[in-house]
């Protein structure tokens, strides 16, 4: 495993368009493993190919005890709207307000290439949708509401980071049904 170079916003990549991933192999494996150790490296929750140069449909969500592996990701369902803070990797020292659905369904396939079905509600909702964004070059930059400025970021992170780890994450892994369509 190594760490990748992260990139940042200004840089093209970010708002280019991904490529759907076809081979399942020790390539993409190493790309996966790489991400996660990026994102740890750098305290994050989410992380997409692209943040790290790799014009692929691929995301991690991964933090606390969760970790979920997205390739050729798709939202098939949402419900509910919810206001909340967002951050990114690739957007450092910023926070905004972005409203996202406050439960999303997502269907993907997993690194041997088999397809699931996740459900997640709250943060991981947020992250999950965060992520997907960035596989078609969108930044959360472009739906922030409201920026949120230093001192406020302060009073609000300890209260955050608390309500995070009460809130139960209510993630749901579907097993992937014979017909999909
Ligand atoms: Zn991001």
């Amino acid at each position: 495993m190594a760490l990748r170079n992260m990139r940042f916003i200004g840089d093209d990549i970010l708002r280019k368009n991904t490529r759907t991933v076809e081979k399942f192999d020790e390539r993409l494996w190493e790309l996966l493993d790489d991400m996660k150790e990026t994102l740890v490296s750098q305290n994050g929750a989410g992380l997409a190919a692209p943040q790290v140069g790799i014009l692929k449909k691929v995301a991690i969500v991964s933090f606390d005890d969760i970790h979920i592996e997205l390739i050729n990701p798709e939202i098939t369902f949402t419900e509910g709207e919810v206001s909340d803070v967002e951050g990114c990797l690739s957007i450092p020292n910023k926070t905004g307000y972005v409203t996202r659905p406050s439960k999303v369904r997502v269907h993907a396939q997993n690194r041997e290439g088999e397809w699931f079905d996740v459900e997640a509600e709250g943060f991981v909702a947020r992250a999950l949708c965060h992520e997907i964004d960035h596989l078609s070059g969108v930044l959360y930059a472009d739906k922030v509401t409201r920026w949120v400025d230093n001192d406020e970021l302060e009073r609000m992170r300890e209260k955050a980071k608390k309500n995070r780890s009460k809130q139960p994450q209510r993630v749901t892994f579907i097993e992937p049904k014979n017909n999909k369509e």
